[in-house]
């Protein structure tokens, strides 16, 4: 049986050419800043944002960490949409290892902040409150679909913190999925912000690891930290091998992903007891729900599985698909073959 996973974009394996890469990559120890395969994917990662500097990291959820860590101090307060995957899925690491406050504001269904929100969450000057120190954004916005921020929509929040002299982290796990849904080059997203983290372990289908890039300055302080949580790793040009590999190959078939997700939400569209939005479907994400209050989530999840389709579960009544390399067109068809033979079990 064909399985069919859209669980995550996470599930992609590397190309032949990466595992090519990573058994000839030219190695040394990157604590000492002497992997040249790492110092050339650090260096490829910072020209393409646009950037200074960039830092390889473990993953996205180290990358977005470090970050944080390197922007604020204890007791300052970092203001993120509710929905922030940093919020929801980091397991609190900014707080609990970081003694970083979390302040959320609702995420507007497009993945945005409303401005007047962000506006009223920046504390005044007063012996009360901790210090605001940073705004988070997310794009693509995983929790609210896939959601596309434009670079307007972007600059928008950069100049509140502007005014407010405020820092801008960008969680771009999905940056290029986009920078491509948007037609623009990366760098004119990450022009707006201080610091972004990107992961090459999703769509980009490298095996292992995220950038974090900045200025010069704010990577050799988050150098630092990274060391600080065990991140500091040693001949880790086998594993940036295959991100060079996936920023110099991958980047562009991401379009494929995005025309596949849209093949699946209009297929959904069509079949009774479905209930998606094609209109919110910017990049390679689907939220699915089922129609009527009485309908069995875990039944429909497992006639799916028991096809072969994998889906994940983002809470009671919402499922998620996810299209990503090693997923094709014909394998949609067949998807939705089964999500319609699926429905009739709710
Ligand atoms: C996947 C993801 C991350 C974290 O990436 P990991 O490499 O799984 O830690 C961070 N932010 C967003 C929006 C993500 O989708």
């Amino acid at each position: 049986m064909r399985v069919i996973d859209l669980r995550s974009d996470t599930v992609t394996l590397p190309s032949p050419e990466m595992r090519e890469a990573m058994y000839r990559a030219e190695l040394g120890d990157d604590v000492y800043g002497e992997d040249p395969t790492i110092n050339r994917l650090e260096a490829l990662a910072a020209t393409k944002l646009g950037k200074e500097a960039a830092l390889f990291v473990v993953s996205g959820t180290m990358g977005n960490l470090v970050s944080i860590l390197t922007h604020c101090q204890r007791g300052d307060e970092v203001i993120m949409g509710n929905q922030a995957h940093t919020f929801v899925y980091e397991a609190g690491g900014v707080s609990a290892l970081g003694g970083v406050h979390v302040h959320t504001i609702p995420n507007q269904p497009d993945g945005m902040l409303d401005l007047v929100d962000l506006e009223n969450a920046v504390r005044g000057e007063n012996v009360h409150f901790p210090t605001t120190r940073l705004i988070c954004l997310e794009n693509t916005h995983n929790r609210c679909g896939g959601a596309v921020l434009t670079v307007e929509q972007m600059a928008a929040v950069r100049q509140v913190a502007d005014t407010h002299g405020l820092a801008v982290h960008l969680d771009g796990a999905r940056l290029f999925n986009a920078a491509v849904a948007l037609g623009v080059d990366v760098s004119a997203i990450a022009a707006q912000v201080d610091s972004v983290q990107f992961c090459l372990s999703k769509g980009l289908a490298a095996p292992v690891g995220s950038l974090i890039a900045g200025s010069a300055s704010f990577i050799k302080e988050a150098r630092h930290i990274r060391k600080m949580v065990g991140g500091g790793m040693r001949q880790a040009g086998v594993l940036a091998a295959a991100g060079i590999v996936a920023l110099e190959t991958m980047v562009e078939r991401l379009a494929h992903d995005h025309a596949n997700a849209r093949r699946l939400v209009e297929g959904l569209a069509d079949i009774a007891g479905y209930r998606v939005n094609p209109d919110a479907v910017q990049s390679n994400i689907v939220m699915i729900e089922l129609e009527g209050l009485g309908a069995d989530y875990d039944a429909v999840g497992a006639a799916l599985e028991a096809e072969g389709v994998k889906i994940s579960r983002m809470s009671a009544r919402r499922f998620r698909a996810v299209t990503h390399y090693g997923i094709d067109s014909s394998d949609i068809d067949l998807a939705l073959a089964v999500f319609s033979r699926a429905v009739r079990v709710a």
